[in-house]
């Protein structure tokens, strides 16, 4: 690795606007972290936050917190603040559930609103829940699931298809989709769409209303910073809110709670999306990763993911070392991180964590780095490249003790 290497990455970070950012965040010392599209790194104001919300709004507060502290409305707090970084308005988005959750009352509200068309259209090496989300409902007699390849899609939108179902930044590639194109071919075909956008918020631009989709949902763990297992999010467009069916009616997402009556009736809005009572500590956390990234903005998140990619790239081509690279050569077709095929990736990745390289390894043979712009600087780039150089030149990788799998890869 050259020493101008390291003299261009210190002068890309003293360019670099959003530098002062990482401050904001807690990123262990010495630790490059390359992950944040699988868990986000810890904002310093969370720990703050949730110090508050559970000693004063729970501890002392108790009970009267659903009304004076707004724990009631925090689902709808939270999706509103959500809405501007995946172009919907606020009454469109709610923070509620898992994605898998939010997946299963979404395809099954699709299916509702298209009588006669059973099929749910989607992509194989799609994200395992949401195929298996979908298979769910075909076990129920709901659904009917077809799996066509990236250039096949369009022409498998046939007039059975009642949803098409895709991940709009590819969790293994990153590989993009053209949003707008898809939502219209399927709506040509009378097909209603749910977009995934799990990879894609808080790291890119994303426009919902710009591309006309009718559903989608995200993640809170990754770009949004909102901690382990923290609350997903939905989107239902408002011109679909009034005749919506989701199935899983629960009294949170009744049109009046706190009536406690013998039959459901579902609330009017977005609110209907609820099901049980909403999970005040994870939206607490949540919120303070989404104000955060809403704050630094994710126009110029875009672009810096993009320098920080390219750098990387960079890095690697001048050390000599040669990886195949699955994702889109170009910044511009994919999502905020690189992913390269090695028959020995599982184990190319255990050497770089011993070295406090944190990327992951996604099966058969992928080593996934992820560029949170948020909180990665072109330091850390060089620093990354030279140490997956080192351990694929070295074969370090070779060594026993990184060949052993653990639980989660
Ligand atoms: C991370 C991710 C999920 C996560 O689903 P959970 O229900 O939170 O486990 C779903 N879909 C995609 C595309 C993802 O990347």
């Amino acid at each position: 690795m050259t020493d101008h290497l390291i003299a261009s990455a210190r002068e890309h970070d003293r360019a670099d606007p959003l530098a002062k950012f990482r401050e904001r965040f807690f990123v262990p010392d010495g630790v490059t972290y390359l992950d944040g599209n699988s868990l986000g790194c810890l904002p310093r104001k969370t720990p703050e936050a949730m110090d508050r919300a559970i000693r004063q709004e729970w501890g002392t507060g108790l009970i009267g917190s659903w009304n004076d502290a707004g724990w009631f409305e925090m689902g709808t707090r939270v999706g509103a603040k959500i809405a501007p970084l995946i172009g919907a308005a606020p009454d469109e988005v709610l923070a509620c559930d898992s994605t898998s959750v939010n997946l299963f009352k979404l395809i099954a509200a699709a299916l509702a609103m298209r009588p006669g068309r059973k099929v749910v259209l989607s992509e194989p090496g799609n994200f395992p829940t949401d195929l298996y989300m979908i298979e769910g409902l075909e076990r129920q007699g709901l659904a009917s699931r077809r799996l066509a390849a990236r250039g096949d899609l369009e022409a498998a939108l046939g007039d059975d298809v009642a949803l098409l179902m895709l991940t709009h930044a590819h969790y293994k590639t990153g590989e993009l989709f053209d949003m707008e194109r898809l939502t219209r071919a399927a709506h040509d075909a009378g097909a209603l769409v749910l977009w995934d956008l799990s990879h894609s918020t808080g790291a890119l631009p994303v426009d919902l209303h710009r591309c006309n989709a009718d559903f989608a949902v995200g993640c809170g763990y990754k770009y949004l910073c909102g901690g382990p297992g923290a609350p997903a999010f939905a989107y239902v467009a408002r011109r679909h809110q009034a005749q919506l069916r989701q199935p899983l009616t629960g009294w949170f997402g009744h049109a009046r709670p706190f009536a406690f009556s013998d039959d459901y009736q579902a609330a009017p809005g977005i609110e209907q999306l609820q099901c049980g009572t909403s999970p005040v500590l994870g939206l607490t956390a949540l919120e303070v990763g989404v104000e955060l990234i809403a704050e630094i903005g994710v126009e110029r998140l875009y672009e810096k993911s993009r320098a920080l990619s390219e750098f990387f790239l960079e890095a690697l081509r001048t050390s000599g070392v040669a990886l195949e690279l699955v994702s889109p050569g170009d910044s511009a077709n994919r999502g905020s991180q690189l992913s390269f095929r090695h028959r020995d990736a599982y184990a190319i990745s255990q050497a770089l964590i011993a070295r406090k390289v944190i990327g992951d390894y996604r099966e058969p043979d992928i080593l996934r780095l992820g560029f949170a712009p948020a909180y990665l600087r072109f330091i850390d780039m060089a620093e990354a490249a030279r140490h997956l150089c080192e351990v694929v030149q070295g074969e370090e990788w070779r060594n026993p003790e990184f060949n052993r799998r653990a639980a989660v890869t």
